[in-house]
Order: C-alpha cells, then structure tokens, then sequence
C-alpha cells in the first residue's frame, strides 16, 4: 500500500535579505532599498538606470517589501527619473 505523504513543509532559506535587488526596469542587480522609519517613507533607487520611488512605509515594512512596491510601481506607471514628469495634463 503505497501511501503517498505529501509533505507539505515550506522550504524557508533562512538567509539575510539583501537590500539589493533586481531592477524590474533595467534588469541589473542595483536597486538599493532605504527605510526611513524616521519619516515612515522608504526609497527605492536604481544606481543603473537611476529610477527611483518613494514609498511609504509602516514599522513592518521589510526592504523586500518596499522593494515589492517599487516594481508594482514600475509596473503600472512609467517611473521618471532624472526628467521632470510633465504629465499635468490640464483640459479644459
Ligand atoms: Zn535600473
């Protein structure tokens, strides 16, 4: 009687998170991730591309979180570095 176990364990690696990560812009290992819990504001920086966010962030927030934020907003809006965003769009 083959019972099958499936084991279930989550595999955790238990390993300092970096707070380098992966760029979702330009792909390069170079996106530096500070927390300010001073101001409750953490900042996501490419030293690549030099995209960059400013997020806010709670006393839990991890910088793999801020991070998570950061490619959310890569992801859904275009991300302006260096240029000045013109996107005030007045219509009248
Ligand atoms: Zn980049």
């Amino acid at each position: 009687m083959g019972r099958r176990r499936r084991k279930t364990t989550p595999k955790r690696p238990v390993r300092t998170i970096p707070s380098i990560f992966n760029c979702p812009r330009c792909g390069r290992n170079a996106v530096r991730v500070e927390l300010n819990r001073n101001i409750g504001q953490g900042t996501v920086h490419c030293g690549n591309c030099d995209v960059q966010a400013t997020i806010t962030i709670t006393p839990l927030t991890e910088p793999v979180d801020a991070y998570g934020e950061f490619v959310d907003i890569c992801a859904t809006q275009p991300v302006t570095s260096s240029k000045t965003p013109n996107s005030r769009v007045s219509q009248e």
